[in-house]
């Protein structure tokens, strides 16, 4: 069903890796913003996210949007857009049909305004949380309004609108936190999705099957594996950024169970720097 996964990183942002990761050095260095294409044999072209986009400089020119830039300095050309990108795979940006949005991060949604015939999915409750948000509220946020087309609403499909998937919990295997669902995205299995809130309200995962290989993205509920695989939290200073700190525990402690007990399950981590070395081993 998934002919097509690929790993592609839209831009990156500087910043103090300690403040991500308790157990890492006071040093400065570049998160990768990923950003994934998947072609489904029913479905079509499928971005999960978009990472950074041109508009990005557009849009947080002026104050207090400005502010996004500064926080997280960033670096990005052109060719590193989604579109460009998927250009270079023979995918025009007009035939991409459906965008997940794992959550509503400035470097995930950058690129959207470039996708004009592309349906939206994501969590009523990501959306909800960010609708309303303007000028500092947003900024504090993480989250830029510009960045949504104006028509956002009409091509908008909520997850929790659609179906849901009856998990086959057995001993180790639960993609959901205990009392909550697994949605199926498109309803045949393909893709489904749940709940990683704690970075962003209603952030979700997105887990799939590629060649045989098991791959959960997790987008920013950890900030690399290490944070997941140890379970280490974000010093104080990180925490600032999060939109609920108790529930970011609760997510990641979820996702770290999980890997112990399914290692053959890739996690997939949104700004991880090994990511990208590790998807050329398994599929390349
Ligand atoms: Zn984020």
């Amino acid at each position: 069903m998934i002919e097509q996964f690929d790993v592609l990183i839209g831009g990156a942002c500087k910043q103090v890796e300690k403040w991500t990761n308790r157990e890492k050095p006071f040093k400065i260095i570049q998160f990768p913003a990923h950003f994934f294409y998947i072609k489904h044999s029913k479905k079509g072209h499928i971005l999960i996210d978009t990472g950074y986009s041109d508009y990005f400089f557009k849009e947080t020119k002026t104050f207090p949007y400005s502010l996004y830039r500064k926080i997280t300095p960033l670096s990005f050309s052109k060719h590193e857009s989604a579109k460009h990108q998927l250009e270079r795979l023979g995918v025009k940006a007009s035939d991409v049909r459906y965008i997940f949005i794992t959550h509503f991060h400035g470097d995930h949604i950058a690129g959207l305004k470039d996708f004009p015939n592309a349906i939206f999915i994501c969590s009523k409750k990501a959306y909800e949380s960010v609708k309303n948000l303007v000028g500092l509220k947003a900024v504090r946020n993480g989250f830029i309004p510009g960045f949504l087309p104006k028509d956002f609403l009409d091509r908008v499909k909520f997850l929790e609108e659609g179906p849901t998937y009856q998990e086959k919990v057995k001993n180790s295997w639960r993609l959901a936190k205990p009392g909550e669902f697994v949605f199926d995205v498109f309803g045949d299995g393909s893709l489904l999705s749940v709940d990683l809130s704690g970075h962003a309200n209603g952030q979700m995962g997105v887990y799939l099957s590629y060649r045989n290989r098991n791959i959960w993205l997790i987008a920013d509920a950890a900030w690399d594996s290490d944070g997941y695989r140890k379970n280490s939290m974000p010093t104080r200073l990180g925490r600032l950024v999060l939109n609920n700190y108790k529930e970011f525990k609760r997510s990641l402690l979820h996702i770290h169970d999980f890997a112990e007990k399914n290692q053959d399950v890739w996690i997939v981590p949104s700004h991880c720097r090994e990511v990208e070395d590790q998807w050329k081993k398994m599929f390349s």
